[in-house]
C-alpha cells in the first residue's frame, strides 16, 4: 500500500481517507489510476441521479461514488459514464449480510476494509479481475455471511470454484482470536483471509488455466491426493515434524493448495508491506549488526521487481525491526514465521506468476 497526498493542500493522506483532515477537501480513490483525489463538486446528474464529482487527480473526466460509499463501506469512484453502480472492488459482492442491524453493518464494515486493500493489490499486479456477471465461469464473486444460529448454520470462510465466502463473524475480534488459538495459527486477520482465499482463485486462473501446472507440482507437490483426507489428518494429527524446513505455516502442510494459498498470501503481505516500507522512506541499519547482514532499504517498486531474493533481502530485516518494536511494546511479532530457502522458492514461483502479462504502457507508480 502506498500513501497519498491532497491535491488541493498538499496534506498526506491514507488509502481510506473520505476527507482531508486539512482542508477539508471530499476525497475518492481512483482505482485505475491507483490515486486518492480530492473532489469538487460537477454538476448534478439528471434527476435525483447520484451526485458527480471532478476529481483534481482526473480534472477532465466526471465520476460518481460507488453505491457502498452511502454505508461509509467504501471511497472508490465509478467513471460518470460507466454503468456499473458499483466500484471495481464492490462490484465483485454477491451477497452482503442485512445490514438493517448495527452490528451486521459495522462488522461488514471492517471486512470492506480488508476486501478493498486486497483488491488493491490485485489491481497493483494486473491479476485477471472479472466478476461473475461479467464472467459467470471465471469471475470472482464475494459472499459476505452472518451466521444464523436459529437455523443451526455457521458460514465456513473459503473458496469454491470463483466465489469467496468470508464469515461476517471473522470481524468480531473476540471471535476471531479464539479460532486463531483453537486453529493453532500466530497470524489471523480479515486481510489475511482474504488474501489467502484468493489463492485459491488464482491458483484455478493462473496455474491450472495458465499452463503452469506441472511447474507448479514440482514446488508444491502432487495436488491430486484426496484434499478431503488430507485436511482431516491435518485436524486429528497437526503438521508432520520439521514442516518449518518446507512450509511457511503448519496449515500450508495439509495439502498442496492449501500450501499455495499460504504461499500466495504471503507474497501479498510481503509485496504491500514493503511498499508502504518505501512510502515511508524505511531504511535499516542497525548499529549492531558488525557484519551489515541487516541493512536494508526498500528503493524498488516490489509489486514489480521480478527478482525474490531482492524482496527477501528488504523483508527479512524490516520483519526483525517490526518484531523487535512490537516486543518493547509488549506485543507478539508482527510477523511471526520463518521464511526457509523452501518456502522462499516458492513464493519465487508465485512472483513468476503474478508478472505473466504486464502491459507494456504501465506508468511507473
Ligand atoms: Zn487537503
Ligand atoms: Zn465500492
Ligand atoms: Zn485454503
Amino acid at each position: 500500500m502506498r500513501l497519498f497526498n491532497c491535491q488541493v493542500c498538499g496534506q498526506m493522506l491514507h488509502f481510506e481517507n473520505t476527507l482531508c483532515v486539512k482542508c477539508g477537501a471530499m476525497l475518492g480513490y481512483l482505482p485505475q489510476r491507483n490515486v486518492l483525489s480530492a473532489l469538487e463538486p460537477a454538476e448534478e446528474a439528471g434527476g435525483d441521479g447520484p451526485a458527480l464529482w471532478r476529481p483534481k487527480a482526473m480534472p477532465r473526466r466526471l465520476a460518481r461514488f460507488c453505491e457502498n460509499a452511502r454505508h461509509e463501506a467504501c471511497n472508490w469512484m465509478v467513471p460518470a459514464e460507466s454503468e456499473e453502480r458499483f466500484c471495481l472492488s464492490c462490484r465483485h459482492n454477491r451477497t452482503i449480510p442485512d445490514i438493517s442491524d448495527p452490528v451486521n453493518k459495522a462488522q461488514w464494515q471492517k471486512i470492506e476494509i480488508a476486501k478493498h486493500r486486497a483488491i488493491y493489490s490485485f489491481i497493483r499486479l494486473w491479476l485477471p479481475l472479472r466478476n461473475q456477471t461479467d464472467d459467470p465461469e471465471r469471475g470472482l464473486a464475494f459472499d459476505i455471511l452472518a451466521d444464523m444460529p436459529e437455523a443451526g448454520q455457521r458460514v465456513m470462510t473459503g473458496h469454491d470454484n470463483g466465489l469467496i465466502t468470508v464469515a461476517l463473524i471473522e470481524a468480531d475480534d473476540t471471535e476471531r482470536v479464539k479460532r486463531q488459538t483453537a486453529m493453532g495459527e500466530p497470524y489471523r486477520t480479515l486481510l489475511g483471509h482474504f488474501r489467502h482465499e484468493s489463492g485459491h482463485y488464482y491458483w484455478d486462473r493462473l496455474v491450472r488455466d495458465g499452463g503452469r501446472l506441472e511447474e507448479c507440482r514440482a514446488i508444491f507437490g502432487d495436488d491430486t491426493q484426496d484434499y478431503g483426507a488430507a485436511l482431516q489428518r491435518h485436524y486429528s494429527e497437526g503438521p508432520p515434524p520439521g514442516w518449518r524446513e518446507n512450509f511457511v505455516s503448519a496449515y500450508a502442510a495439509a495439502h498442496p493448495w492449501e500450501d499455495f494459498a499460504e504461499s500466495w498470501a504471503h507474497y501479498l503481505h510481503i509485496v504491500d508491506t514493503l511498499e508502504m516500507a518505501r512510502a515511508f522512506g524505511i531504511g535499516i541499519a542497525p548499529v549492531a549488526d558488525r557484519t551489515g547482514e541487516l541493512a536494508a532499504e526498500v528503493d524498488f517498486n516490489p509489486y514489480r521487481s521480478t527478482d525474490i531474493q531482492a524482496v527477501m533481502d528488504a523483508w527479512v530485516p524490516l520483519t526483525v525491526t517490526l518484531n523487535s518494536l512490537n516486543r518493547c511494546m509488549g506485543e507478539g511479532d508482527l510477523y511471526p514465521f520463518v521464511l526457509s530457502p523452501a518456502v522462499v522458492a516458492k513464493l519465487g514461483f508465485i512472483q513468476s506468476l503474478v508478472h505473466g502479462e504486464v502491459p507494456p504502457d504501465e506508468e511507473a507508480l
